[in-house]
């Protein structure tokens, strides 16, 4: 029987996609979240930044 080639590197680009948490085994999101700083001169800066988020942190970025 011939095996199927490429049948591997499909696999890896699956795994790649859909990264899974290896802590609580759920599918990580990633979000731009929004975060107002305020600087020096009293006015308020938003800070955008990218998180991942599975279930291990999910509560304390949607609190
Ligand atoms: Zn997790």
């Amino acid at each position: 029987m011939a095996r199927p080639s490429g049948f591997g590197a499909k696999i890896a680009n699956r795994q790649k996609e859909g990264k899974k948490c290896p802590v609580c085994g759920e599918a990580i999101v990633h979000l731009k979240v929004f975060k107002s700083v305020s600087t020096e001169n009293q006015s308020v800066k938003y800070n955008q930044k990218m998180v991942s988020v599975c279930a291990c942190n999910k509560q304390e970025i949607f609190n």
